[in-house]
């Protein structure tokens, strides 16, 4: 569009799940979007082949060994990008003069500094890295406050209640929301419903769940993700993890929110008011949908998604999650009524957790009995600087190992 000026993106985990979608997006308004920068863990050849589809300005890589050899192929195939290494590359590339929107797709903790060097230097800050969220709280959703970061949500639950809240309301929230204290009432809401799909395990019996592998724990019904997400969703902690962060990003109250099993996944949450209207966001199950919202937002864009085909779906189907067969959502959701250090200690307890189930270390049910363990073990504080966060993320990490060489 003529007079537009288009959106420099760093995408922060491009060669992830979020990211490759992300990029998708993208292709289809090269007049909107520019991409500025790209950046991988492990998957240095996927990232090379997107630097020269791209041609990122820069692009990251977790070490100097793996930069050395991304640099070799890309001066093969004659690419100009810039390669930069570790954290303090991802921080750069999050926070460059000319970047407008920075895609939090990096999975866990590593996520933390990144996306929170792009809140402070004031970008538009897309969040799909929920664990950054929920590990640093208050101090997250304070810096977005001080910065005037525009944080917008890219889980599908949080992006649908977004768009089911009162117009201009967001921004509000946004500036009470470090208090940690319930402003919904004041916009006429009366509770945010947080749908989930309930996993691959919905139907499982707790016996079936005793041998459950990381294959089947991976093949989610309706979505396809990351493996680490892929897991959370088969525990429902990915449900408890973005409880906790509904808290923080909607300034709401844990008993304001309610978890709501829907196995359809098309209905993606719901945003209840007093005069009794429940307003739902509706859509075919592709991640596609809540990224370009966020990347146009407050304007719309093709996603490429589909049509949703409503008599095809013909039935939507709700009921209430079993906490006794999913502990991991309960201790989340138990986690969100304590202090914030709470929080921080069972991400990394879950992140030790799920990494041990996917190397075939530790079974499937025994995940929760690690976070459980951890939460005992670590008093609840609330921090008062990243710093601290980081260091309660590492003895919570310490503890989970221990346990874990333990069993
Ligand atoms: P993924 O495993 O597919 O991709 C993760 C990305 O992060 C990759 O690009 C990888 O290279 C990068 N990465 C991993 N570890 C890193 C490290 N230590 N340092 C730097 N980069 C690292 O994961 P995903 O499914 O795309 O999920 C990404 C984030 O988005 C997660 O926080 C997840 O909870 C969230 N999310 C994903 C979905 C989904 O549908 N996949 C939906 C909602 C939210
Ligand atoms: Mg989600």
């Amino acid at each position: 569009k003529e007079g537009v000026k288009k959106q420099f993106v760093t995408v922060l985990g491009s060669t992830g799940s979020i990211g490759l979608s992300t990029l998708d997006v993208i292709s289809r308004h090269p007049e909107r979007f520019h991409v500025y920068a790209l950046t991988a863990n492990t998957k240095v050849e996927a990232l090379a082949r997107q630097c020269q589809q791209y041609h990122p300005t820069f692009a990251v890589v977790a070490d100097e060994k793996s930069a050395v050899f991304l640099q070799q192929i890309l001066a093969k195939a004659d690419v100009n990008t810039e390669v930069l290494w570790g954290v303090q590359g991802l921080c750069q590339v999050a926070t460059e003069d000319q970047v407008d929107t920075v895609m939090a797709a990096i999975v866990g903790a590593a996520g933390l500094e990144p996306t929170l060097a792009a809140v402070y230097s004031g970008k538009k800050v897309l969040l799909a890295n929920k664990e950054s969220l929920v590990m640093a709280g208050a101090l997250f959703m304070e810096a977005v406050q001080d910065s005037g970061a525009v944080l917008l949500p890219i889980d599908s639950e949080h992006n649908a209640i977004f768009q089911c809240l009162p117009q201009n309301s967001y921004t509000e929230s946004i500036s009470a929301s470090a208090k940690y204290t319930s402003n919904l009432r004041t916009q006429g809401i009366r509770k945010l419903l947080l749908t989930g799909s309930g996993g691959p395990f919905r139907q499982s019996s707790l016996e079936q769940l005793q041998s459950v592998t990381p294959e089947q724990a991976c093949n989610h019904p309706n979505w396809s993700m990351g493996p680490k997400i892929s897991v959370d969703s088969a525990t429902m902690m990915n449900k408890g993890l973005e409880f906790i962060e509904a808290c923080w990003m909607f300034s709401a109250s844990p008993a304001d929110i309610e978890v709501v099993v829907h196995p359809q996944s098309v209905i993606h949450s719901m945003v209840e008011y007093v005069d009794g209207s429940v307003l739902a966001q509706l859509g075919n199950p592709d991640m596609r949908t809540p990224i370009a919202h966020a990347l146009s937002w407050p304007e719309r864009v093709e996603s490429g998604v589909s049509s949703l085909d409503i008599f095809q779906v013909a039935k939507l189907d709700f009921e209430a999650p079993d906490l006794d067969k999913f502990p991991c959502l309960r201790l989340a959701q138990e986690c969100a009524d304590r202090l914030p250090s709470a929080a921080t200690v069972l991400n990394a307890a879950n992140e030790v957790a799920v990494d041990a189930f996917l190397q075939n270390r530790l079974p499937f049910l025994s995940i929760s009995s690690v976070i459980e363990h951890t939460l005992s073990k670590i008093e609840d504080v609330e921090p008062q600087s990243i710093d601290e966060v980081k260091d309660i993320d590492q003895r919570a990490r310490h503890v989970a190992e221990v346990f874990l060489a333990s069993q």
